[in-house]
């Protein structure tokens, strides 16, 4: 039996599966993850997935995420399923859930939008209008964005 393509397991921390391929570097954009922290992170990118065609893979080391941190990566990987691992062993599993509302994640697209100021701007708040296709609305100017990577 050929088994999908197997990246080196981790003792514990969290895996992130099933991310829309091409997007883990912005998944990790959204958890604030970066190679200057002292988690061990290893990004897996374009494998084979039997669901997707192909999937993106992010593991950190030694940490685990909190559903409602993940959740926000929902945004750009609605499919992400998280795994919690302690000792080499599955302990949690779950999927994430697009958040009603999202703050200070999405820059917007409009320009005079009184979260771009440039004195005192806002923090930036977003309201999830539909899930399928995925459309956001500023709660303050009512701009309406679609693809949230241009807006990270
Ligand atoms: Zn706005």
């Amino acid at each position: 039996m050929k088994k999908e393509l197997k990246v080196v397991p981790i003792k514990n921390g969290t895996v992130i599966d099933h991310i829309a391929a091409g997007q883990a570097l912005n998944v990790l954009k959204i958890l604030g993850i970066h190679a200057r922290m002292d988690a061990a992170l290893s990004v897996v990118m374009n494998v084979l997935s039997k669901q997707m065609g192909r999937k993106d893979i992010v593991k950190v080391e030694d940490r685990e995420l909190k559903p409602e941190e993940v959740d926000k990566i929902a945004l750009i990987a609605p499919q992400a399923t998280i795994n919690i691992i302690r000792d080499s062993e599955v302990i949690a599993k779950h999927k994430v859930y697009l958040p009603e509302v999202i703050e200070g994640i999405i820059r917007c697209a409009n320009p005079n939008c009184i979260s771009n100021a440039e004195r005192e701007p806002v923090i930036s708040k977003f309201i999830t209008v539909s899930e399928n296709p995925l459309r956001f609305r500023c709660f303050y100017c009512e701009r309406m964005i679609e693809d949230v990577s241009e807006y990270l």
